[in-house]
């Protein structure tokens, strides 16, 4: 068993991204904003079968955007650091997640691969699944988010490298817009090793490559 290093911070110690409880509007609030929406898009939101909605969007939005309420670095915050001298690369491929788009609040679907190279210490998978979801339950641009997990990463394990890709697709573009179906964007984010040692890089992209040859 590996010995469990409590690193980084207190939950307190940061501040989550969210408004001060004085700014947030109330659930009413965002209910009749809904409402407001519904007769924008031209329907009557007394009838009877949006007469839930408001509330149900309301519940909805608690969902998606409760990343605004956590703090990534807690998901981080528990490292093992009984490798057995593993310092080779750590993947994590295939994490799916979903966000929404800071221009239109349009879904992002997409996975997300994460690479890091351990300095003496690793961190569960599931809390780098964890920390994906914590970014992606915020309105973001695809590009952030790569940078966000990423820097995150490197700042609380500091490893000798992280290297983060994101595909995915989004909603703006696929149901609107130019309705170009098929799109899917690809950011990544390099640092330490494999930024600068290509051999370190192309094993990353190799290691996440694998998944599109296998049945
Ligand atoms: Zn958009």
């Amino acid at each position: 068993m590996g010995k469990i290093v409590a690193i980084g911070q207190s939950p307190k110690a940061k501040t989550a991204a969210r408004a001060p409880a004085t700014d947030r509007p109330s659930r009413s609030d965002a209910e009749n904003a809904v409402r407001t929406l519904i007769r924008w898009a031209g329907d009557n939101p007394n009838r009877q079968g949006l007469s839930g909605t408001p509330a149900r969007v309301a519940r909805a939005y608690e969902e998606w955007f409760s990343g605004y309420g956590e703090e990534p670095r807690d998901y981080l915050s528990r490292t093992f650091d009984e490798v057995a001298g593993y310092d080779e690369m750590v993947v994590l491929r295939d994490i799916s997640f979903e966000s929404h788009c800071e221009h239109h609040l349009a879904p992002i679907i997409g996975r997300a691969h994460i690479g890091y190279i351990p300095r003496n210490r690793v961190v569960g998978i599931s809390k780098l699944a964890r920390l994906v979801d914590v970014y992606a339950r915020r309105l973001q641009i695809q590009e952030k988010m790569t940078a966000e997990i990423a820097s995150c990463l490197d700042s609380v394990l500091k490893p000798f490298g992280v290297a983060v890709v994101i595909e995915a697709s989004h909603q703006c573009m696929t149901t609107r817009g130019v309705h170009k179906s098929s799109v899917t964007m690809v950011t990544s984010q390099m640092l330490g090793v494999f930024r600068k040692r290509l051999e370190t890089r192309q094993e990353f992209l190799s290691a996440i490559n694998l998944r599109a040859v296998q049945p």
